[in-house]
């Protein structure tokens, strides 16, 4: 239960807005067009409870694509086809303090390392079941719908341009099918991969995912299942090691959380029971983290308490 009114988490949103609207830092990702045409004052903080009180301040309608932050929902449902021995066979758990598009598979088990990074992800996208490409983009939509709450779509021009320069999530491809840790669908499996990078939504829809994470995987707005309840305890494992790339440990000790970000610049927060945050802001940190995204974190877990540890 939360020790603080819901009151107290608009005014603080909205002081964090106000706080950091002006920050100038980091930078948009441009490795594709879609991209780097996004607008560097872009920014918005929304909370969402886990009884499905909302709170949001900013440009909280504003799409984008998704990206990295994909890799947590379909870890779940990887989870969910194919159950968890046979997911850890396929997909390590092991942070790797290498940036998240390292081309590095652990020597010993020859996994990539996590489902966070695009290697150990692209891996997780290749166990989505489904008969043939249509069925599994299906599927993996129908999974987003639940946990959003209503129908979104892949934006197209982001798919073909991430599917036409990603020379490097195609090799990383290659060499896991070279170990034999994916099958030879490989171009299949690159294209859910780049599907649902290129999901759009917004950072209410983002609050709202997450908040579902904190809620055992039932959506607190609409009352869905999205997840079965017995992978809570994987995902958000992953998310507390590996979420934030070579930052995990940084903010695993000053955040607390259970996190995900995105090169789009979404970042996504559990708390376990109480709450999910996103935060939207596009300008990065040089490791792929949204600048101010990790900014109003930080102050939000402090302000409020929520370090998972603190005691
Ligand atoms: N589409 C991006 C890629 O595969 C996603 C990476 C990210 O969001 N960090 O490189």
């Amino acid at each position: 239960q939360l020790t603080f009114e819901p009151g107290e988490i608009q005014t603080a949103i909205e002081e964090l807005h106000h706080k950091y609207r002006c920050l100038q830092v980091g930078a948009i990702a441009n490795y594709i067009p879609e991209l780097a045409k996004m607008n560097p004052d872009w920014f918005s903080i929304c909370v969402v409870t886990a009884d499905g009180q909302c709170f949001s301040v900013g440009d909280s309608q504003q799409l984008f694509t998704i990206q990295s932050i994909s890799k947590v929902f379909v870890y779940g449902l990887a989870l969910e086809d194919r159950g968890r021995d046979r997911v850890l066979a396929t997909v390590g758990v092991e942070p790797t303090g290498d940036a998240f598009n390292a081309i590095i598979l652990d020597e010993r088990s020859q996994r990539p390392y996590n489902p966070m990074v695009n290697a150990g992800a692209i891996a997780t996208t290749s166990l989505i079941q489904g008969k043939g490409a249509t069925e599994r983009l299906n599927r993996m939509l129908a999974m987003f719908e639940r946990y959003i709450g209503h129908e979104s779509f892949i934006d197209m021009p982001t798919f073909m341009s991430e599917r036409t320069t990603g020379h490097r999530n195609r090799a990383m491809a290659h060499l896991m099918l070279n170990f034999g840790m994916i099958d030879e669908k490989i171009d299949e499996a690159l294209d859910l991969y780049f599907q649902q990078c290129s999901l759009m939504v917004n950072c209410l829809d983002l609050a709202v995912m997450a908040a579902t994470l904190a809620n055992c995987g039932i959506n607190p707005l609409n009352k869905v299942q999205a997840v079965s309840s017995c992978y809570i305890r994987d995902i958000l494992s992953v998310m507390y090691t590996c979420g934030m790339y070579n930052f995990a440990g940084e903010w695993a000790y000053k955040v607390g959380l259970p996190a995900k970000s995105g090169v789009s610049g979404g970042l996504i927060v559990v708390v376990p029971r109480r709450m999910g945050i996103a935060v939207f802001s596009p300008l990065l940190d040089e490791r792929g983290n949204s600048v101010r995204g990790v900014k109003v974190c930080e102050e939000l877990s402090q302000r409020f308490g929520l370090h998972l540890f603190e005691s």
